[in-house]
């Protein structure tokens, strides 16, 4: 379980991570997008991490929702709506609990699934971050379901949301600017799945290391 100061900490090891990867979540928008996906995700999360910074006495679900506010409001494009949808849908399963454990991530990004889908109107193969999603969603509420504990939960998340990543690799899109390429996107992961994945991956080292 995460405290909400661990909630807050986590949080910004999660900026930090998006900050340091700018240039490799670019390079991959830059093969079959329009390369600017890191620097959406990192003017973001230095946007979020000056307002968590700013924050005191929070609770979880307060650490959560000021992520994906932050997002929402400082991102133009699909972008904010889409992974802003992320953390106000973690915040909101977490507004009857003072931690977050394997249930309210599982309940989260679950909700978060869905919201994305019906904001963006993508489907599970579309080659989008829905493509990593679904398989964390599916393993996280399997875990909470057999009684796994936090960590284990979440180190078998990541292997989900590694799998989703790579599923996203063989296929054309059907949303996003990739799917202009066609054929050409064959061969290349999405950048999207791929920031969700750390998102997932840096919950789970976080976890390993403090809790
Ligand atoms: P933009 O496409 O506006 O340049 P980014 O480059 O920041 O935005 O993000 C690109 C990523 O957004 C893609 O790799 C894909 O995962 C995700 N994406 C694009 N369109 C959609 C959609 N309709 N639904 C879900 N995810 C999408
Ligand atoms: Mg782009």
């Amino acid at each position: 379980m995460l405290n909400s100061k661990q909630t807050k900490e986590m949080l910004l090891k999660v900026a930090e991570l998006y900050i340091e990867k700018e240039d490799e979540l670019s390079k991959l928008d830059a093969v079959i997008g329009d390369g600017d996906h890191g620097i959406t995700m990192a003017r973001g999360a230095k946007a979020a991490k000056e307002k968590l910074n700013s924050m005191d006495q929070g609770s979880c679900r307060d650490y959560f929702k000021a992520y994906g506010r932050t997002l929402v409001s400082t991102l133009g494009g699909a972008m904010g709506p889409l992974f802003g949808s992320i953390f106000l849908e973690l915040s909101k399963a977490c507004k009857e609990v003072e931690t977050v454990g394997l249930k309210e991530l599982a309940v989260g990004f679950e909700n978060a699934q869905v919201k994305v889908m019906e904001l963006g109107g993508a489907k599970v193969g579309d080659k989008t971050m829905v493509d990593s999603m679904d398989p964390v969603a599916k393993s996280l509420t399997k875990s909470v379901d057999e009684n796994k504990d936090m960590k284990e939960g979440l180190r078998i998340a990541v292997a989900a949301a590694d799998e989703g990543v790579k599923s996203t690799i063989p296929i054309v899109a059907k949303r996003g600017r990739s799917r202009y390429l066609q054929e050409k996107a064959i061969g290349h992961q999405d950048a999207g799945a791929t920031s969700f994945y750390y998102l997932v991956k840096t919950i789970s080292e976080y976890t390993e290391e403090n809790v």
